[in-house]
């Protein structure tokens, strides 16, 4: 059994949630209890960050859950999840986007994807800067891969309690996004973890990733 009382806080949760705004429990590091717990109480997309973690959870449980890629992907893993997951929260390269163009296409879908774009001030490893990413966009490559489907961005803050520091990289990726969404077609705007997804909700995000706030600490 888990500590957490996993169905009270997604009702918790759900019910700060507009009706526009997904909900992705994040379940790494979780078991299948835990996963089936949040399942009883209604959740169907889960979030996992680890490829071959999230291929052995959906092998195993009911196929109606919605599976999300909420990591940094590396491009020799895409074909393990290329047959069933259903959104790619951190595309970081052109070179990534191929690879699940290909993918996608050897198992005859199209697999919606959303681009990282680095908005942390901290030092961060992952995301594009804005430049490589307003560089992609403009290429027309996003039409050109017909097997995915670029839905909208995906950002995370810096790790920190300073609200002033988070809300102000929310705010440069929400002006952003609404600079691109029109041309883009973008409806999907994936901010906010456990600590700060009140005040992603306040950037516009549609998409938030609770993890620690439904199963507990990890
Ligand atoms: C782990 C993780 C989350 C969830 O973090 P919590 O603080 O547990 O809610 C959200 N997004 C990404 C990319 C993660 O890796």
């Amino acid at each position: 059994m888990s500590e957490a009382n996993i169905s009270e806080n997604i009702k918790k949760i759900k019910a700060q949630l507009p009706e526009n705004v997904t909900l992705v429990a994040v379940s790494k590091t979780k078991p299948v209890s835990d996963i089936m717990e949040a399942y009883r109480a209604g959740q169907r997309v889960f979030g996992e960050n680890k490829v071959q973690e999230m291929e052995a959870k959906w092998q195993e449980l009911p196929k109606d859950i919605e599976w999300h890629m909420i990591g940094h992907v590396q491009r020799n893993k895409v074909k393990y999840m290329a047959p069933f997951v259903n959104l790619i929260h951190a595309v970081d390269s052109q070179r990534l986007l191929k690879e699940i163009n290909k993918r996608a296409k050897e198992n005859d879908r199209v697999i919606d994807c959303l681009l990282q774009l680095k908005i942390a001030e901290e030092e961060s490893k992952y995301g594009m800067d804005r430049q490589q990413m307003q560089d992609l966009l403009a290429s027309g490559v996003l039409d050109h891969y017909k097997n995915v489907n670029v839905i909208g961005l995906m950002g995370m803050a810096t790790f920190t309690d300073n609200e002033a520091q988070i809300s102000r990289e929310f705010d440069s990726l929400q002006q952003f996004y609404n600079t691109h969404k029109e041309a883009h077609r973008f409806s999907e705007l994936s901010i906010g973890m456990s600590g700060d997804y009140l005040l992603a909700l306040r950037h516009g995000s549609t998409m938030v990733r609770v993890g620690s706030a439904i199963f507990g600490e990890r």
